[in-house]
């Protein structure tokens, strides 16, 4: 059964048919219309979708080859006449759609699609990752729904009652995951608004670097994002859409933190402790989904003689409404992707910009990043049918790609990166430092990492305006040298050399091992959650359920970075937990948790593979990897085997009460 309630307008572009309703603008446009928009088509979209709708071979025999210019190693396709090939076969395909009204057209045979979809992801896919990435096109806005085994018996639903916490990304897709399924919850946010990171993060040139047309929840697919990068801003607007057009807002209590969850295993419920504008207070539910982010709790270093500074500081992710930069000296401390997105806007408007690195990144350079989309790429959007669902799906991946990358080879021998793939990546990213640096051979030096790629975050940038461009202008200083203390007026290196600046900004990053935390999470028998972790740092079973701790899911919990964008992660562990407490609600269940052993193994599991990865590499020393020799936040599976996972709860590495 499929709960019907919290269906609300907008949420229904394509229907859950997958049936694409007309539009009359195609009716209008003429050929040359359609021929502007169809040359900002994506080629490896196009072999998919026009396969799909039209079951032409020729279409089918594209050939392809891996994108050169290196980030997540894509495929594209290959030869210039086959992309005219596909161009001209997509105004055919217009025309004759126009000439017979342009009326709803349905997604073309079931059976066609698995290849369809390989055809746009250049790569063959098996059973298995079918499903997900049909799952991924988002031809049913509701396909993660929970889809109750029978009718849940009345009194036991009303009794039932989940605190979600935050109001993010995965907060947002769990509140309306339990609205649908008609299970009761309130989500208890900090902040005064929805959002998260993008609510918090508004540093000038703070935007994502993995494709927008992915970064939606699935019943967002059709969201029109202006960008195909977008900053904090447009981001906002899309988490505000999702608070408004779901009528969520009602359910979010704004302005209160949880201090601390404590089980009371008399009850089966947890006792939540909030801390909000009425003071402090307590509520109960029988269960606890944490949504809080790993990215989330600001890190700001410890440097002798902070608090003598006379000036400004603060932390890119708390950067003060309306400042003006404009004639100020401003150091920027530290250089991970913030940093790098940070230092040329900066550049543009302020006096001066001190840029503190302790370590390059690797970067790769994108042509557009900064520039919003076309208007011929939201004709398309609108009036191509299912072009927006294959371009959401051509820019997630399975995440095998990105897999590959990562993965050492045992039997591959260079100094420098871990595998033929890593390699070619490093290349290209060395080529394009030598592009913009080649003639400054200082700077090339300073800029080109030691560790292999992907080995801590790369960063992108756009190839024709990004921090590159910015360490060569006359107001911008790069300072290597560690810094050794901060001074009334400014910072002094190790060397004692002295700069000066009026602002202070820390581009430290999050405490993003620190699951959970400030949080006191105390579990059963009165163990918390500290000194559980204590060995090691933190794990879950299955990425969201530890031992001990009843009743409790974090939808971006350990080990979850990486394999799956984080939008597709939320959902998959939000539709895991809802079969949890599905399970609880009609077999009359009191507490779900995983055993010892089940959470042992599967992290075992973890660390091995994660030991295989490139991040394991000890010169990048990053979040990525914790002092504990294990990695706390990156994910060593693909797309599919997360998937896989998470598909349904598996009852027999979970214990009933
Ligand atoms: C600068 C920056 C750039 C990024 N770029 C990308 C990108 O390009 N692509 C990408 O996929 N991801 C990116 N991320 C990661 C980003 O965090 C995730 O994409 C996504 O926002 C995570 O959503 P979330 O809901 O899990 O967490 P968050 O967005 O962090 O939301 C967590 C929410 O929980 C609330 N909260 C936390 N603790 C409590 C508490 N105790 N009580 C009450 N409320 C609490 C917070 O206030 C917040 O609203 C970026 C992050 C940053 C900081």
């Amino acid at each position: 059964m499929r709960h019907a309630g919290g269906r609300a307008a907008g949420a229904d572009t394509v229907d859950s048919a997958g049936v694409v309703p007309a539009g009359p603008e195609l009716l209008e446009a003429g050929r040359e219309e359609i021929e502007r928009a169809v040359a900002h088509a994506e080629p490896m979209v196009l072999r998919g979708l026009l396969y799909q709708l039209t079951g032409d071979p020729e279409v089918a025999a594209t050939s392809i080859a891996i994108d050169p210019t290196g980030f997540q190693t894509a495929m594209m396709v290959a030869r210039d006449d086959d992309v005219a090939l596909l161009r001209r076969k997509a105004i055919e395909f217009l025309e004759t759609y126009r000439a017979t009204g342009a009326g709803p057209l349905g997604i073309g045979p079931e059976d066609r699609l698995p290849a369809s979809l390989s055809l746009t992801l250049g790569e063959e896919i098996d059973d298995q990752e079918f499903t997900f990435c049909l799952e991924e096109l988002a031809l049913d806005p509701w396909v993660r729904d929970l889809e109750w085994r029978r009718v849940p018996p009345q009194d036991r639903l009303r009794e039932f009652s989940v605190t979600i916490i935050g109001a993010g990304l995965g907060g947002l897709n769990v509140a309306l995951m339990l609205k649908r399924a008609g299970i009761a919850y309130t989500v208890i946010e900090k902040n005064a608004g929805v959002g998260g990171t993008w609510n918090e993060t508004r540093y000038p040139g703070a935007r994502v670097d993995t494709p927008s047309r992915g970064y939606t929840h699935i019943f967002g697919a059709h969201f029109p994002y202006s960008s195909p990068f977008c900053d904090w801003a447009e981001n906002q607007r899309y988490f505000d859409w999702v608070a408004d057009t779901f009528e969520l807002r009602d359910d979010i209590v704004f302005n209160t933190e949880v201090r601390a969850l404590t089980w009371d295993e008399r009850s089966s419920t947890w006792e939540v402790e909030i801390d909000g504008p009425e003071g402090r207070g307590r509520l109960r539910s029988n269960a606890v989904v944490t949504a809080t982010g790993f990215l989330n709790r600001p890190m700001t270093p410890e440097i002798d003689g902070m608090e003598t500074f006379r000036g400004a500081s603060w932390h890119t992710a708390r950067w003060p409404d309306g400042t003006d930069v404009a004639g100020k000296r401003i150091a920027v401390v530290g250089t991970g992707c913030t940093g790098y997105q940070l230092i040329p806007e900066l550049a543009r408007q302020a006096e001066q910009v001190v840029a503190f690195q302790r370590r390059p990144q690797w970067l790769f350079g994108v042509p557009g990043y900064l520039s919003p989309f076309p208007p011929e790429v939201a004709w398309l959007d609108r009036n191509f049918p299912y072009y927006t669902n294959f371009m959401r799906l051509r820019t997630l991946g399975t995440g095998k790609a990105f897999w590959r990358l990562t993965e050492i080879d045992p039997d591959f021998c260079d100094p420098h990166t871990v595998s033929p793939l890593n390699k070619t990546t490093r290349e290209a990213s060395l080529a394009f430092l030598e592009r913009k640096l080649g003639d400054r051979p200082d700077l090339l030096a300073t800029m080109t990492p030691g560790h292999p790629p992907w080995s801590a975050r790369a960063v992108m940038v756009d190839a024709d305006d990004c921090v590159l461009d910015a360490i060569r202008r006359d107001n911008v200083t790069l300072v290597t040298e560690r810094i050794g203390r901060i001074t009334e007026t400014g910072i002094e290196t190790v060397g004692g050399a002295r700069h000066d600046v009026d602002v202070i900004v820390y581009a430290t990053g999050f405490q993003a091992s620190d699951y959970l935390f400030p949080m006191k999470v105390t579990g059963r028998d009165g163990r918390t959650l500290e000194e559980f972790w204590k060995i090691g740092g933190a794990r879950a079973h299955r990425f969201c359920m530890i031992p001990g701790f009843p009743n409790l899911w974090s939808v971006y919990g350990p080990n979850t970075n990486g394999g799956l964008g984080p939008g597709a992660f939320h959902e998959l562990v939000t539709r895991y937990a809802l079969e949890c407490m599905e399970h609880l609600i009609l077999e009359d269940g009191r507490a779900i948790e995983p055993t010892e052993e089940a959470y042992w193994r599967f992290n075992e599991e973890v660390d091995e593979r994660n030991a295989r990865k490139v991040w394991s590499d000890p010169r990048a020393l990053s979040y990525y990897w914790t002092e504990h020799g294990r990695s706390a936040v990156m994910c060593p599976f693909t797309g599919p085997e997360i998937w896989s996972l998470l598909r349904h709860p598996p009852l027999d590495e979970l214990e009933i009460r």
